[in-house]
């Protein structure tokens, strides 16, 4: 008579259990009823990114002073900056710069630390290609916005 009780007992409870986990999945879906869609078509549409985004740098070939702070600062000592030395102004000349974005962590860094502000993060996330070579963006590359 017991385990009859007992298990009539359990059976209610397992029940109201599973009544309870349905009402649950209901509560969700209608809680969001009122709220906006948040799917985008893409590449029509663009995702408006955060405040604070960390995506390509923008650099400015014409304020660096070649210091390679941002070099010694990178975590991977990425960004490669090429100079040289004019011996008769004592400074030295930016030849070239480059980083490669196939690799960078955007962790802004450089950015932060840069004593001329000459690097900038901007909100560009569309980096996708079919070469990763490509992602090795040279002064002209990384001094165009568009690129
Ligand atoms: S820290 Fe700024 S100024 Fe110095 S080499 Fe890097 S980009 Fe140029
Ligand atoms: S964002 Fe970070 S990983 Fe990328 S070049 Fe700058 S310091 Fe290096």
């Amino acid at each position: 008579m017991f385990p009859m009780v007992t298990e009539f007992m359990n059976y209610g409870k397992q029940t109201t259990r599973v009544a309870r986990y349905i009402g649950q999945s209901f509560i969700i879906p209608l809680s969001h009823t009122n709220c906006l869609s948040v799917t985008i078509q893409y590449p029509y549409e663009k995702s408006i990114t955060s405040e604070r985004f960390r995506s390509r740098i923008h650099f400015e070939f014409d304020k660096c002073i070649a210091c390679e702070v941002c070099v010694h600062i990178c975590p991977i000592n990425l960004p490669i900056v090429d100079w040289k030395l004019e011996k008769y102004i004592k400074k030295k000349q930016l030849l070239h710069y480059s980083i490669n974005f196939g690799v960078c962590l955007f962790c802004g860094n450089c950015v932060e630390f840069c004593p001329t502000n000459c690097l900038l993060m901007t909100e560009e996330y569309e980096l996708s290609t079919y070469d990763r070579h490509e992602l090795n963006y040279n002064q002209i590359s990384v001094t165009n916005v568009n690129n």
